[in-house]
């Protein structure tokens, strides 16, 4: 039969226990609520009652319990996955309710793993839940995905995948994975322990896919490129799909296929990946036998601090009132920077030398370099609109302001800096970025102005 080559067991046979306690070792019969309760699995031939044993029975680690981790877990919880793990150290936000399904108002500024488990309990009181109030990272994986049968990758940062990635290889553990942006998303099951079931051969892993991380700051987050909220249910939803076929042994498992899906053009793909023989950490002479440094192989933290303390405060400012607008800023430093921020005055402005400048009538040409529809979210007066993206389109315009003092802002700083790198390039001498951008701005010379 095909599909024994990654067939599960889970648990071990036990003799027969007349109506044991549901939480003391594997299930090995149904009571009557559980019947009832899963009557539509037990119809199904394809799972019944052994199949239902093995979900009971199963272990699910969820990492992440954001917009992913949110309908996989729900989903696993209502078929009845014995026991799930959710791996998060993140606070509920309000702009997590976009597409954050697990949580609702009145869970804003909890911990995620707690207002998680409770809802979860509250659908299945079969399902035990284990909380993990932690970022993942080399320290840990081994030790946090050892008791666990599958993991589930609903991550949004590149250390965390390649972390997560090279402790289920080294464990043998089936990865199951998902990823989102704007209006797309894929999934697939790396498990270069099992077998692709189509070609017979051993599957890959995302390091056969991916084996360099990109540059730093070259591929944006969901925070900053934005995502559809739906999104994170379909995909969100395969993952969830994929694991409960890992659990019962059922059907063919993506491993080799690469599944991508287009919300817009409503197009699911399906690309064939293969295992790379010279894979550091899967191939044929694995160099990675243990968990690696993979904040400095990726360049960028797991958790950015300063991301973690905004939503707390996020979440503060929402629980007490404010619309969730900041107070004004107390935490900068006298210049109006955040603590530690390295401004280069060759290249830029404060945003404060920027409000003295316009309070004093000084003459310059003020460029907003981001898209219209962040434009139209908030802006500065007087500011003219050129998105980085159109800046070559737009160089004769600028050229006609070249002997002027010119400011670029953005949302943070990201972009008005190349955009300053280009004109200085182009020839144009006095430009400056907007440090910190009009996030910056916001927080501290228009306190209460829209932070997004
Ligand atoms: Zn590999």
């Amino acid at each position: 039969m095909p599909t024994s080559a990654w067939f599960f067991f889970f648990g071990e046979a036990m003799t027969q226990t007349l109506n044991p306690p549901r939480s003391q070792g594997p299930v090995t019969q149904l009571d009557n609520d559980q019947v009832n309760r899963y009557k539509r699995h037990l119809i199904l031939p394809e799972v019944g009652i052994e199949g239902q044993k093995k979900l009971l029975n199963a272990k699910v680690l969820c990492i992440g319990a954001g917009g992913l981790g949110c309908p996989i877990s729900l989903y696993l919880a209502a078929a009845g996955v014995g026991t799930i793990g959710l791996a998060d150290v993140d606070v509920v936000s309000p702009s997590n309710l976009q597409r954050q399904v697990l949580f609702g108002t009145k869970d804003v500024g909890e911990p995620k793993v707690e207002a998680a488990a409770r809802r979860l309990k509250d659908l299945n009181p079969d399902v035990k839940l284990i909380e993990h109030k932690t970022i993942v990272n080399s320290s840990n994986v081994m030790d946090l995905i050892r008791d666990y049968d599958v993991i589930i990758d609903g991550t949004d940062n590149f250390p965390t995948r390649y972390c997560v990635n090279d402790a289920c290889v080294l464990q043998k553990k089936p990865n199951v994975y998902g990823s989102i942006f704007r209006f797309e998303g894929m999934v697939t099951v790396f498990a270069p322990h099992l077998k692709n079931p189509d070609t017979g051969e051993q599957g890959p892993c995302y390091r056969c896919m991916y084996p360099e991380p990109p540059d730093p700051g070259s591929v944006p987050s969901c925070a900053e490129g934005g995502v559809l909220g739906v999104i994170c249910g379909t995909i969100g939803s395969l993952q969830a799909n994929e694991t409960v076929k890992l659990i019962l042994g059922l059907g063919r498992p993506a491993i080799g296929r690469l599944i991508t899906y287009s919300s817009v053009d409503m197009e699911f793909r399906t690309y064939k990946i293969r295992r790379d023989p010279n894979c550091p950490v899967c191939g044929n002479h694995p160099t990675i036998t243990k968990p690696i440094d993979y904040e400095q192989f990726c360049g960028v933290p797991i958790l950015d601090p300063k991301s973690l303390e905004e939503t707390k405060q996020e979440a503060q400012r929402a629980k007490h009132g404010g619309n969730g607008q900041p107070a004004p800023a107390s935490n900068l430093d006298p210049r109006g920077l955040p603590p530690g921020y390295a401004f280069r005055p060759d290249w830029e402005v404060t945003p404060r030398e920027v409000k003295s400048m316009l309070d004093n009538g000084e003459k310059f040409y003020f460029v907003d370099c981001r898209l219209p529809n962040e434009y139209q979210i908030t802006h500065i007066a007087g500011t003219e609109l050129i998105p980085l993206q159109q800046l070559a389109q737009n160089i004769d315009k600028l050229r006609q302001h070249q002997g002027e003092k010119i400011v670029v802002h953005c949302k943070s700083g990201g972009r008005s800096m190349q955009f300053t790198q280009a004109l200085r390039q182009a020839g144009f001498k006095d430009v400056k970025s907007m440090a910190g951008g009009i996030l910056l701005w916001n927080k501290d010379i228009n306190p209460g102005g829209p932070q997004y």
